[in-house]
């Protein structure tokens, strides 16, 4: 059901794409402040755990802590579905489930993957992209449900939070990010086999349980996830002599 909404969004979003006036449309600071009220809802919403709190530290050792303009704030959410997500505002967010399955290198390749996000505003593009659909279901509620908001916040809040965490950008800036992160994770010792953990922490996600929420109902059988994995095995290969 939510994936057949899904689909229909993104058909009415491929369709409006051409008729959006970008000048006018969500600046960067009224994205990002719609992203500090989405993400203060989302917290309210899911139950934070400190349970991780010693691991992610671990993981997160070294990576970038501020990117374009803005701070990363980390929490975890205790929750059996698979997912992360991040917001223009820095606030990123990672489901416990996720981090049960995948091994630190794979949490740290996916908080790569959601840094790129936000260094390569995302949102801010992918809301221009957006900014359609909610206007085809004339309610940004519709959308807020999707993702388990009560549809109480402005339309682009609920855009801001729709894309962050249904996953929803394009395939096209899923690959920016992945890249970002490949990137990333190839300048540090062990690079190519830390980068190539982007490539298995996308496999585990698409091959997780039917239960394991909206990540994988969206790219379990989405035939672009497997072009994700061999772009990012085929960056690593060419990377060279990286150590
Ligand atoms: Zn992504």
């Amino acid at each position: 059901m939510k994936k057949k909404i899904l689909l229909a969004l993104l058909a009415s979003a491929a369709a409006l794409t051409g008729c959006a006036n970008m000048e006018s449309l969500g600046s960067d600071q009224e994205v990002v402040a719609a992203a500090n009220q989405s993400c203060r809802q989302m917290d309210q919403k899911n139950t934070i755990t400190h349970q991780y709190d010693g691991r992610m530290a671990i993981i997160r050792q070294g990576l970038p802590t501020q990117v374009g303009g803005q701070t990363l704030n980390y929490q975890v959410y205790k929750t059996k579905d698979m997912n992360a997500w991040a917001m223009p505002n820095g606030c990123v967010r990672v489901y416990s489930a996720l981090i049960d399955r995948l091994n630190n290198d794979e949490v740290r390749a996916v908080l790569g993957h959601e840094i790129g996000h936000v260094a390569l505003r995302h949102s801010v593009q992918q809301y221009r992209t957006n900014r359609g659909v909610a206007i085809a279901l004339s309610a940004g509620g519709a959308l807020g449900s999707l993702v388990g908001l009560d549809g109480t916040g402005s339309d682009l809040m609920q855009q801001v939070a729709y894309s962050a965490i249904s996953a929803q950008y394009s395939q096209a800036l899923e690959t920016e990010a992945d890249n970002y992160s490949v990137d990333l994770l190839l300048k540090e010792p062990n690079g190519k086999q830390k980068a190539l953990a982007m490539a298995s922490a996308l496999k585990k996600i698409s091959t997780g349980d039917a239960d394991s929420g909206i990540m994988q109902k969206m790219f379990g059988d989405h035939p672009d996830t497997s072009k994700r994995i061999k772009n990012v095995e085929d960056r690593v290969a060419a990377a060279g002599n990286v150590k």
